[in-house]
């Protein structure tokens, strides 16, 4: 009933596009999973504010903030609360201040802000060139790569809180950052980012841009039916030697296995379902934790509900 109050709500009053049971399977790199009960693109920053006004309205409804995906697994139920995708507009880089700062719109390729900079002698972005994610879910996830992460290079994001209905300019230091963690929740929206880069040799920042490219193209399958690593490292280890240790390179539950050529990406088949890979993943937990002692801790996220399996 309040999804329903809030769909016809978010449909007369925003100018973007407002979907119910809106397929979401398609906008994730694994291609899994359910409906979004609501889904919306917003056209501006206008209609953000209206849907953070109609959500406090209506009371408790989750959100989530999509980027492009490629760090999560649906639920094939879906999911059950308002899905919000900032689309094409938020998609830009600019320079600013003085040649090294940059901004970036939330929906903004990382490969394409690593190519924007490496063209114009900027270094700092070279990590993103593989990383198949956008400015808004690497902001919040703190994404990194070859030495390099976001809270090296980010001066401050602007967010938007669908709680307190403001857009807020929050610095670096403001973002808690560690590994592959920021203090941003589910409720706060990242429009757009400046990142500080320092000048250097445009060929130089390329030639390294490049060689991280081939590395990951050698060591790592594509960003097709995986989310990239799904458990983080834990100190001073790789989970992917620890899976590969346990023995479970290749091992799979239903459709989803681990890949061949890095341990610590799980592929998902054809037909496979997400709740397989959420089984695959917990498998290969518990089975770690017992050979190894080390428990894992995924840095992949499961939006929506899944059944609890028991471990073999
Ligand atoms: C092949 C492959 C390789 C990868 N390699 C790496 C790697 O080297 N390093 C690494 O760190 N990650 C890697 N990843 C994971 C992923 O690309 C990153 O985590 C990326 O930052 C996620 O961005 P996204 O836009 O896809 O976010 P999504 O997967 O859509 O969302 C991830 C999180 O960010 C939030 N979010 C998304 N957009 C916004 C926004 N505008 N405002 C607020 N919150 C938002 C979501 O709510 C969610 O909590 C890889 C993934 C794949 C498939």
């Amino acid at each position: 009933m309040t999804l329903d109050l809030l769909g016809d709500r978010l449909r007369s009053e925003l100018s973007g596009r407002v979907e119910r049971d809106f397929p979401l399977r398609r906008l994730t790199t694994y291609r899994l999973g359910g409906p979004a009960a609501i889904y919306v693109e917003p056209a501006d920053e206008g209609d953000i504010e209206l849907l953070g006004a109609a959500l406090r309205s209506v009371g408790e409804v989750q959100t989530l903030p999509l980027g492009r995906g490629s760090n999560l697994v649906v639920s094939d139920d879906g999911f059950p609360g308002l899905v919000l995708r900032l689309g094409a507009q938020w998609s830009w880089i600019r320079a600013e201040e003085g040649v090294s700062q940059v901004r970036a719109g939330a929906a903004t390729p990382l490969p394409q802000l690593a190519n924007w900079t490496a063209r114009r002698g900027l270094a700092g972005a070279e990590f993103m060139i593989a990383i198949p994610g956008s400015v808004g879910g690497a902001v919040r996830m703190n994404a990194g790569a070859h030495g390099g992460d976001v809270s090296k290079v980010l001066a401050g994001a602007r967010i938007f809180n669908l709680d307190r209905l403001e857009v807020e300019n929050r610095g670096v230091g403001q973002l808690d950052y560690s590994y592959r963690s920021s203090n941003l929740s589910e409720r706060d929206v990242v429009l757009d980012a400046s990142f500080a880069f320092d000048a250097e040799d445009a060929a130089e920042v390329r030639n390294r841009m490049e060689s991280f490219r081939a590395h990951r193209a050698e060591t790592q399958p594509g960003a097709t039916q995986n989310a990239g690593s799904v458990f983080k490292n834990p100190p001073g280890e790789s989970a992917g030697r620890l899976v590969e240790a346990a023995g479970l390179k290749g091992f799979s539950v239903g459709g989803a296995s681990v890949s061949q050529l890095h341990a610590n990406f799980f592929m998902a088949r054809d037909g496979a379902t997400a709740q397989d890979v959420y089984d695959l993943v917990h498998e290969v937990r518990a089975r770690v934790g017992r050979a190894a002692g080390i428990e894992l801790e995924p840095e992949i996220r499961f939006i929506g509900s899944f059944r609890q399996t028991s471990t073999r």
